[in-house]
């Protein structure tokens, strides 16, 4: 590592494993209670035993648990900790490329498969959501992409195109119909994803395991694995706490956050900060002004803006960076700024919450499903796009794992080429502090 690569890495929270509590988040003031587990009090031997409780994770345990499966679940944190309880809600189909895009990386077995079943994330989360009975104030408006420049105005057209042949519903908005659904002249094409909706996050995960929890599953919290070693054909994952876990199988859902666990998983994803910045709710007079229609919406931008309200009424603006200790100050101003550029005409806002979470990124910007060794197994990066997809992933692997058929849209890689972290790292990090300081200039 070279010092210049030491000196970002300690500036990036997750690194120096200080990312903000789970609780500076916006979603933790309506996410209602806490989910409350037992404690791992002695040592444990099950079938499969699922690694971090996030979206992934849960959706992989709640079928494990539907199966009838002997497994357990181990969350280093509180469930929601990582990425799932600190996002924009904001549940998409497949990912970002476009389907042409996605056939070309994982020709045309696989393409068509992630195209196809991807797509209809939405709706399996819809599903989850209906069969388990989680309130998380799931609004059906659809999900707004909105082109910054025009060259992203001719892609998100092409795209459009491309979606409606395979008879997906998606639509251009320009004009005055884009101006009354946001409030600001900043934009002047957009891409309407009907399919797409949005959550308030923390409450879906906290849904997710205490739909686990009635159906009788083992989640436990507060639990990190250190090591994962074989013995015989069997996995024995230490915790911190001293009580080792014996299993046949490992799913490892651990995604951005896998840290030292298992290098084949850690290495395949470039890590990388992604905020949000949330202001006091507004009263109604502002929220009349500010995406007035009440959709939430995300930009072209390789490093994107996200705007969208929570269930009180806080509008959430966030993007991709990595926060030091004493960032609040200036992701406030920057959230100023964001807001001076799109709504001109409008007041400075009072701030409640700043926080960040870390999402995986991977050199070919689509999800990979790993199995380094015999008995383990996981999807990783989602590229900051993955509600709908680790819903689906999740389900997927825990199928896969009991030798269940399945319709797979990815292939199953020993060993994903490394993601080349220091420079591409350094660079990603500088560049996103840089648009973040000249956002005005774009
Ligand atoms: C600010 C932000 C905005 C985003 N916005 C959106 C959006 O609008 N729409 C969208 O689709 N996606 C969005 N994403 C991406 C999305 O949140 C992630 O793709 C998704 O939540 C990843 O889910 P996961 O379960 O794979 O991983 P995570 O939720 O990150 O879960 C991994 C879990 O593993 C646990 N863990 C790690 N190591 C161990 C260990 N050793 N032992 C035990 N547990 C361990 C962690 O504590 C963590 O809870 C956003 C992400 C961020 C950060």
């Amino acid at each position: 590592m070279s010092i210049f690569s030491g000196l970002l890495n300690a500036q990036r929270s997750h690194f120096a494993g200080k990312e903000n509590a789970l609780a500076s988040s916006m979603w933790f003031a309506t996410a209602g209670e806490s989910v409350v587990t037992k404690p791992l009090n002695s040592s444990a031997n099950v079938d499969v035993l699922v690694i971090g409780g996030g979206i992934n994770g849960l959706t992989a345990m709640l079928q494990l648990t539907k199966l009838g499966v002997d497994a357990m679940l181990i969350e280093a944190g509180e469930f929601g900790e990582g990425a799932s309880g600190r996002n924009a809600g904001m549940v998409n189909p497949g990912q970002f490329l476009g389907p042409d895009e996605i056939r070309a990386i994982l020709g045309v077995e696989y393409g068509d498969i992630f195209v196809d079943e991807l797509s209809k994330g939405p709706d399996l989360v819809k599903e989850i959501l209906i069969e388990h009975d989680i309130n998380c104030y799931a609004d059906f408006r659809p999900v707004i992409r909105a082109a910054h420049d025009t060259k992203t105005a001719q892609m998100l057209h092409r795209q459009v195109k491309l979606w409606s042949d395979l008879g997906q519903p998606v639509e251009i908005l320009e004009g005055n119909k884009l101006f009354e659904i946001t409030g600001s002249q900043r934009w002047k094409t957009a891409l309407m994803d009907y399919r797409g909706f949005t959550i308030q996050p923390l409450a879906y995960v906290r849904g997710l395991a205490n739909a686990v929890l009635r159906k009788g599953g083992q989640l436990y919290q507060n639990v990190r694995a250190t090591s994962l070693s074989r013995e015989g054909a069997d996995w024995i994952v230490s915790t911190v706490e001293g009580h080792p876990i014996r299993a046949k199988k490992v799913i490892m859902a651990t995604n951005a956050y896998t840290g030292s666990l298992h290098p084949a998983f850690a290495q395949a994803l470039v890590t990388c900060g992604a905020f949000g910045v949330a202001t006091c709710p507004l009263d109604k007079k502002l929220r009349g002004l500010i995406l007035p229609s009440g959709h939430s919406l995300y930009d072209t931008h390789k490093i994107p803006l996200f705007l969208r309200y929570d269930p009180e009424g806080r509008l959430m603006i966030g993007s991709l960076g990595n926060l030091s200790d004493d960032s609040r100050r200036s992701i406030e101003a920057w959230g100023k700024r964001v807001l001076k550029r799109l709504w001109p005409q409008l007041p400075a806002p009072q701030w409640s919450h700043v926080w960040q979470g870390t999402i995986g990124l991977t050199n070919h910007h689509l999800p990979r499903l790993l199995s380094p060794e015999d008995g383990l197994i996981g999807t990783i990066g989602c590229n900051g796009r993955g509600i709908a997809a680790n819903s689906y992933f999740g389900r997927m692997v825990a199928d896969i794992t009991m030798g269940r058929k399945v319709a797979r849209p990815l292939p199953i890689e020993k060993q994903a080429p490394r993601a080349f972290k220091g420079p591409q790292q350094d660079g990603l990090d500088l560049a996103m502090r840089l648009y973040r300081n000249t956002f005005l200039l774009d």
